[in-house]
């Protein structure tokens, strides 16, 4: 996996301010159709991974593929890069 993807998504919200991000961070979830969004024990297993994960960064994107990891772990049929989850 490419180290220096970016997400263009991510790179936008990035640039907001943090309060402002967590809640459009959150917003995005609420607004995926639900068959796109993971169950919320799945959820809470990913997040879990990513919490002990030596590629989440400090604004919490990855740094495997640039994603919030909130975002990426939210949506079905993503994964995690280095398939932990
Ligand atoms: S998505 Fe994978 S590589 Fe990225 S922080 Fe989570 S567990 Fe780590």
């Amino acid at each position: 996996m490419d180290s220096n993807r970016i997400c263009y998504l991510c790179e936008v919200y990035k640039e907001a301010s943090d309060p402002k991000l967590k809640e459009q961070i959150k917003l995005l979830i609420s607004r995926l159709p639900k068959k796109e969004r993971v169950e919320e024990g799945e959820l809470a297993s990913r997040l879990d991974t990513c919490s002990l994960c030596e590629n989440l960064a400090d604004n919490n994107t990855c740094r495997a593929c640039g994603c919030f990891i909130e975002l990426r772990a939210a949506k079905t049929g993503t994964h995690c890069p280095h398939k932990k989850w």
